[in-house]
């Protein structure tokens, strides 16, 4: 079987966007189970011929402050327990809010290997964002940029490396 990459982290962070420009067209499983745990949906992504599926997690908008947490903690389980590696999404324009710290803490007990990407580094103004997040100890923090597709590919290297 391959191994397992999820991706983690609070609503509209990017995950989604940086799980598609991962899989390309490779679109796995979309579960469509009601509920805000199952709420998954994978696909296979490749490098340096590498392959592994890749867990895009927490699509459903949910109202309510209290639920969003219980849903992004639910997720960050799940993860924990399937995945080999786990990619905390984080956003560089928020900078470090108290439900990434929940997150951090949660992945940081799993002891399953991390890579943090900072996400929304759309221009070189931005890049120095990233250094705020090597506060959660979790190594190298990747800038990335999903509305432009820059720093993907060393995303991609610090995951493979982990696999
Ligand atoms: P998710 O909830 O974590 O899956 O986040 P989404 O992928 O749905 O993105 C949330 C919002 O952030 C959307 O409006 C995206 O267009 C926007 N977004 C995603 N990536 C970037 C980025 O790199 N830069 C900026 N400025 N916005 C982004
Ligand atoms: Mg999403």
């Amino acid at each position: 079987a391959r191994p397992v990459v999820a991706i983690v982290g609070r609503p509209n962070v990017g995950k989604s966007t940086i799980f598609n420009r991962i899989i390309g067209d490779r679109l796995a499983i979309v579960e469509d189970k009601p509920g805000i745990t199952r709420d998954r949906i994978y696909g296979i992504g490749e490098w340096n011929g590498k392959a592994f599926s890749i867990i895009d997690t927490g699509g459903i908008e949910i109202d309510g402050e209290d639920v969003i947490m219980k849903s992004i903690r639910m997720q960050a389980e799940l993860a924990i327990e399937e995945a080999d590696v786990i990619v905390f999404m984080c956003d560089a324009k928020a900078g470090i809010t108290q439900s990434d710290e929940e997150v951090a803490e949660m992945l940081y007990r799993s002891g399953k290997p991390i890579v943090v990407a900072v996400n929304k580094v759309d221009n070189i103004g931005r890049s120095e964002l990233i250094y705020e997040f090597y506060g959660f100890g979790f190594g190298d923090p990747i800038g990335v940029s999903g509305s432009h597709g820059t720093g993907v590919g060393d995303l991609l290297d610090a995951i493979v490396e982990k696999l």
